[in-house]
């Protein structure tokens, strides 16, 4: 019987979460024809799921399926992950309306990445998978001057391994990482890579962006008081995965789920407290289903809540014709 659960607070949606959502609402209750966004606009199936079945939006995964859509007047939307150079160029020249939801905290590693390889800089990317999304958008930004490196103990496919990663000059080099990652895996990765470049650059403001950091300080601060932690996020979510581990880590016993419906496949013998985070893309409608649940199964169930949530906005992003003047 489980008599005690603890939400994590901050979790759920993010910042660039609620205005890349919000793009595309707005855009499918404004235009006559389907709207298309580049990629799961963020990564949870429910929340792609909601747009397509409520909203008619299409989803396009890949260069080849953006060339195949009608073109000139017709709207796509990039995702909170960001896009490549290439994608943006692909869409100009089909006539694409285009709103760009990507977060402005990846942008910011867009520019980053551009700024130095421009000086004439290596770029060590440290991201934990070359496949993606924000990964491959920020490499494409730079793609002659970008070295993918693998965040701790994630090496292969695409991704070079910190302690044996070679570069043409070890005196012009910077790191930069995506944004979702391990906070303490990163840093350690960092240092293994600042004792093999002792002249690498680390820019001023660390790519991890708050929600990241502030998720897993929860996450962090719970596990002692909890015998198993849930951890709802779809498996692309590389945020909400991060958590997962993080909260595995800590407590030795989390499980991963999509919404309370997975709740009726674990094994929760012996736990008499839980944690409950979800990845910045988790609408928190299923954290409270899933509470709910809990509370059906075990009366007198105690909920707290402590901790802050963030108050922090994003600006909606603007519609943008194929010659990228402001539509709206
Ligand atoms: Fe932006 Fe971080 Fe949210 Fe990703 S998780 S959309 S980088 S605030």
């Amino acid at each position: 019987m489980i008599e005690r659960v603890v939400l994590a607070k901050p979790r759920g949606f993010c910042a660039g979460v609620v205005m890349a959502i919000g793009a595309v609402e707005k855009a499918a209750s404004s235009e006559s024809k389907p709207v298309t966004v580049y990629h799961s606009i963020v990564h949870n199936h429910t929340v792609v799921q909601r747009l397509e079945q409520v909203q008619g939006v299409q989803f396009v995964e890949d260069l080849n399926a953006l060339s195949e859509l009608p073109g000139g007047g017709d709207t796509i939307v990039f995702s909170a992950h960001g896009v490549s150079p290439l994608v943006r160029t692909r869409a100009r020249e089909l006539g694409l309306n285009t709103i760009d939801a990507t977060c402005p905290l990846v942008t910011k590693v867009h520019t980053e990445a551009k700024k130095y390889a421009r000086e004439g800089y290596t770029i060590l990317l440290i991201g934990d998978s070359a496949v993606h999304q924000e990964v491959i958008g920020t490499q494409g930004e730079a793609p002659e001057s970008t070295v993918l490196v693998g965040v701790l103990g994630k090496t292969g496919e695409g991704l070079h391994d910190p302690h044996t990663v070679s570069v043409p000059d070890p005196s012009k080099v910077v790191v930069l990482t995506q944004t979702t990652l391990s906070v303490d895996d990163t840093r350690r990765t960092v240092e293994i890579l600042k004792r093999r470049f002792p002249a690498m650059l680390i820019p001023p403001s660390e790519d991890l962006c708050y929600a990241t950091k502030n998720r897993q300080d929860e996450v962090k601060r719970i596990a002692g008081q909890v015998d198993a932690f849930l951890v709802l996020t779809s498996t692309h979510s590389s945020n909400g995965m991060r958590l997962l581990e993080l909260a595995e880590g800590l407590c030795g016993r989390a499980y991963r789920l999509e919404s309370a419906a997975d709740l009726d496949t674990l094994n929760l013998e012996g736990v008499r407290s839980v944690g409950i985070t979800s990845a910045a893309s988790t609408p928190d409608d299923l954290v409270q289903a899933v509470v709910e649940r809990l509370r059906g199964l075990n009366p007198g169930l105690i909920v707290s809540e402590e901790g802050e949530w963030e108050h922090i906005e994003f600006r909606e992003p603007k519609k943008l014709g194929p010659d990228g003047a402001a539509l709206t």
